[in-house]
């Protein structure tokens, strides 16, 4: 969700002080896997929902929450298959999925990401300790504008990923993936589910109308019995996209029809009781904050001083 550089080192496993990173401390369990087909699970820890997609010789990884979880991560990978990870997808930059990177990146033969996230992560990388840099996307899909969509297919034997940029929405890097020979999906942190969307508007370049417009297109032709994995909460289906989709319209016409209110007062005046789903966090992202990525006045979440 966020890209703090503090945040990033310690997703790497780093100490703070400038030496090698120690091994990662073993975890307890927290790692909880749900199958959604014979060949898609979803892998849920802390940070962002991980997806884990098996073909008939081998899988494919999206996203790796954070380094001192790969552990873990690997027991429960391998609770549901032994075949090798040959791809590691990154839905987006942010530290809660592409944490785990630098220790996933050897076991695979290319890790795919926009070529945002690349460009972030090499940003973000060069304050650290070159000890404590890794796990680079290696496979770029996109533009630096990230207005320009963008599609790559993986064809693996019994198994076939599609993998889309649409637009800038929670950061200017965010891809979706869909196997359509199972109707699931994967949205990355393009769906929030249970806390508020957050829009990195000023550190990753998102754009809520981006969001809107993204959500609206997939809400027009995902099938009635898609399976969907959320960046953030429970899998869900179409019923919550059409919801979600619906969510976002209210909030984008409430600002609309209200041209100079401040983020307070939307926030005062939108009808929250309407929208159970999404709640607010108060050291994340409030109402007010949202409106303000809403309005393009801000950063579309708390930051502290
Ligand atoms: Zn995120």
């Amino acid at each position: 969700m966020r890209t703090l550089p503090l945040f990033l080192a310690l997703a790497l496993g780093a100490p703070l002080v400038a030496q090698a990173p120690a091994a990662p401390a073993a975890p307890a369990k927290i790692h909880k896997v749900e199958k959604l087909s014979d060949r898609a699970y979803a892998i849920f820890g802390q940070g962002g929902n991980i997806g884990l997609f098996v073909g008939d010789q081998e899988a494919v990884l999206v996203d790796t929450q954070f380094a001192r979880l790969v552990p873990g991560l690997f027991e429960a990978i391998a609770s549901v298959t032994d075949k090798p990870i040959r791809f590691l997808v990154n839905t987006h930059h942010h530290g809660d999925h592409v944490g785990g990177n630098a220790l996933v990146a050897s076991k695979v033969q290319a890790i795919i990401a926009h070529a945002n996230v690349r460009r972030r992560m090499e940003a973000e990388q060069a304050k650290l300790d070159p000890a404590q840099r890794g796990g680079l996307p290696t496979l770029l899909l996109g533009e630096k504008d990230s207005a320009k969509p963008a599609r790559l297919d993986l064809r693996l034997p019994g198994l076939e990923v599609h993998i889309v940029h649409r637009s800038a929405a929670h950061t200017d890097g965010d891809l979706i993936l869909g196997l359509p020979g199972d109707r699931v999906m994967h949205l990355g942190d393009l769906m929030f589910l249970g806390m508020l969307p957050f829009i990195d508007a000023k550190d990753g370049a998102g754009s809520f109308k981006g969001l809107v417009d993204t959500v609206a297109w997939l809400a027009s032709w995902i099938p009635e019995d898609v399976k969907v994995i959320p960046g953030h909460g429970p899998l869900c289906g179409k019923k919550e996209v059409l919801r979600y989709r619906d969510f976002l319209k209210a909030l984008q016409a409430h600002a609309a029809a209200r041209p100079g209110t401040s983020s307070a007062d939307l926030a005062a005046s939108f009808d929250v009781a309407a929208w159970p789903e999404w709640k607010p966090t108060a050291t994340f992202v409030t109402w007010e904050t949202l409106f303000d990525a809403v309005t393009e006045r801000g950063p579309g979440r708390v930051v502290r001083p």
